[in-house]
């Protein structure tokens, strides 16, 4: 955090950072945030999708880190540079935060109402990807400790037919992960089912985009 590209909130937030049983760093809230409420915005530096892929490989990595944001078809938001505090936001299978899209900028918003001392989490729902074997499954591998974790921090194996839906644009080739656009998981009022996007990157989805 100290970190000249650290660019911390100039709103009071009603969230601190300290350890977390997850991972690295957690966000705690210090004051009951109620359901629905923006928390931060997603803060992180925009650059192409090739970009991100020059940047991160996965392959290189031994242990993921999950700064990109997948924000549409050629952009996405590293904060693995440029971030404030919504970067430590962990993630969990049973979450309290969501991270929805809205007019170009990604945010946090709480999915419940949140006591002060819950560490805020959302569900990262790395997207899965054609090439991934039981390796992968390892690599992301999640202890959120919530009793309903499904071991992974990748999105649920989806089981219905793909959704019509431009296959491998936003993610081109890449062996870098990102968060996903917002298009690319659920769509607000539809039960998709359906991320099946040809691509090789590991994604984190934000639910839907927010409806305006
Ligand atoms: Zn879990």
């Amino acid at each position: 955090m100290t970190s000249p590209n650290f660019i911390p909130s100039t709103k009071p937030l009603p969230f601190e950072l300290h350890p977390s049983s997850i991972q690295g760093l957690g966000a705690f809230a210090i004051r009951r945030i109620r359901k629905g409420t923006r928390i931060i915005e997603y803060l992180g530096e925009r650059i192409t999708q090739a970009e991100a892929d020059v940047r991160y490989d996965d392959e290189a990595m031994a242990r993921h880190h999950t700064f990109l944001f997948n924000l549409d078809k050629r952009t996405v938001l590293d904060a693995g540079t440029i971030h404030n505090e919504a970067r430590y936001i962990n993630h969990s299978c049973a979450p309290n935060c969501e991270a929805l899209i809205d007019k170009g900028h990604i945010y946090i918003y709480a999915l419940t109402t949140i006591e002060p001392g819950d560490e805020l989490v959302y569900d990262y729902g790395y997207e899965r990807t054609e090439d991934m074997g039981p390796d992968a499954e390892a690599l992301y591998v999640c202890r959120c400790g919530a009793p309903n974790c499904r071991g992974t921090i990748l999105a649920p194996e989806k089981k219905a037919p793909a959704r019509k839906k431009p296959a491998g644009k936003a993610v081109s080739k890449s062996k870098s992960r990102s968060k996903t656009d917002a298009g690319a998981k659920k769509v607000a009022g539809k039960k998709s089912s359906a991320d099946t996007r040809k691509s090789t990157k590991r994604t984190k989805s934000p639910s839907r985009k927010r409806a305006s």
